[in-house]
């Protein structure tokens, strides 16, 4: 088993969206097979569905795994649109197990057969992790654009479960669901041996813009969420929740470029936050900023994504609010790409979970368009951005 690092600690708020990282000097990579998917979620960052391209199992076995190997990525996660609406996912997970590399799969588990889930045990050491996001057909189901299909994961789980496959459950918290659906998620999570339920809130990236308004969970709203689910976490559940309301801690640095991130055509990114936070209409930055080559076309590939030094372009938390908190030392500065899905440019306060800026922080203002679907209007300017100082504040003791 590859080595992970986890980026989770008692001293800083998680405010980034990955859970673990991998050993300073290595790097993952997450890669998008296929942009396909069965269903049609609320919140998809990559707003997929129905259509779309699929990677070439021959250009991922004689181009991305060699070229991967180079950028020094010892663990891989497959992911799309559905990864299982990939043909070859099978394959495609062995011949990466064959070269070393740790391989993950996060699914919605709704079109996963008994054949592949055969396969991928007699594999050996692969691990499925599972979007769940309400425990009924009418939340999780219909934030998912398809009720039945709450049925089926559930039961995909359950088998991935005995197939021992199943690593965790990823939940993104929002309206459809009662408050209680997320202790039983737990509670489902505990049952079937998850090591960990990671929850994230509804985030402006994607089809999340549309979404946000009428879906996202208000603040009070994810603070029930973590008092009903904390307690979940122990010695047979890690709960993880990522940018939940946060006012005491200083916030968690940025992995851009450790975590990196592959697309169907193989443009590949130094965070795909970043790509789809400055895909959305509100961004003051464009996606092409991200993008460091092609792992098809460019050869040099992991020269280019060694020479591009995000932390060396990008200055996170570069503000006068920053400068003067004296959370500042111990402060990672958060999220640039949810400084970015804010309307902001990278260098303002990750405004959404800092503690400083708490008592500022509001929901983006919500715009009923024409056709009656709701849109996210930027965030005004603010002395976030980049001018006046907020008041000191000490650290919690
Ligand atoms: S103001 Fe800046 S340094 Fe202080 S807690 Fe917030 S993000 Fe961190
Ligand atoms: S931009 Fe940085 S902090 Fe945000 S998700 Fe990517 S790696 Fe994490």
């Amino acid at each position: 088993m590859t080595a992970r690092r986890s980026l989770i600690t008692d001293q800083l708020a998680a405010s980034c969206y990955f859970r673990t990282s991998v050993p300073t000097g290595q790097r993952k990579a997450l890669v998008q097979i296929t942009e396909r998917c069965n269903l049609h979620c609320a919140h998809c960052f990559v707003s997929a569905g129905d259509y779309g391209d699929t990677m070439r199992t021959a250009d991922i076995t004689k181009l991305l795994i060699p070229r991967l190997r180079g950028c020094r990525v010892t663990r891989v996660t497959l992911t799309g649109g559905e990864p299982f609406a990939h043909p070859d996912i099978v394959e495609i997970a062995a011949v990466l197990r064959g070269h070393g590399f740790g391989v993950g799969i996060c699914s919605n588990a709704s079109i996963i057969t008994d054949a592949q889930l055969a396969a991928l045990h007699e594999i050996g050491e692969i691990h499925v992790n599972v979007s769940l996001d309400g425990f009924r057909a009418e939340s999780h189901g219909r934030f998912r654009g398809n009720r039945a299909s709450f049925h089926t994961t559930v039961e995909t789980v359950r088998k991935l479960a005995r197939a021992r496959l199943l690593q965790g459950l990823l939940c993104t918290p929002n309206n459809l669901a009662e408050d209680a659906e997320y202790a039983e998620l737990c509670a489902f999570a505990v049952d079937n041996g998850a090591e960990y339920v990671l929850m994230n809130p509804l985030s402006s990236m994607g089809r999340g813009v549309k979404a946000l308004g009428g879906l996202g969970a208000a603040e009070e709203r994810m603070q029930r969420i973590y008092d009903l689910t904390a307690p979940f976490d122990g010695d047979h559940l890690n709960v993880t929740h990522i940018r939940f309301p946060n006012t005491t801690k200083p916030l968690a640095p940025c992995e851009a470029g450790t975590i990196v991130y592959v697309f169907t055509a193989g443009e590949l990114t130094i965070c795909p936050y970043l790509v789809f936070a400055a895909k959305t209409p509100q961004s003051c930055h464009d996606p092409a900023e991200f993008i460091v080559g092609n792992v098809f076309t460019d050869p040099d590939i992991a020269e280019r994504l060694d020479a591009y030094r995000f932390h060396e372009r990008y200055r996170v938390g570069a503000n006068l609010t920053c400068r003067s908190c004296s959370l500042d030392a111990a402060c990672g500065k958060g999220c640039p790409a949810a400084v970015i899905s804010a309307g902001e440019r990278i260098g303002a306060v990750d405004a959404e979970v800092c503690p400083v800026t708490t008592a500022e922080r509001r929901r983006l203002p919500v715009l009923l368009t024409s056709s009656g679907s709701s849109t996210v209007m930027p965030r005004p300017r603010t002395s976030r951005s980049s001018s006046k100082p907020t008041r000191r504040r000490s650290p919690p003791g």
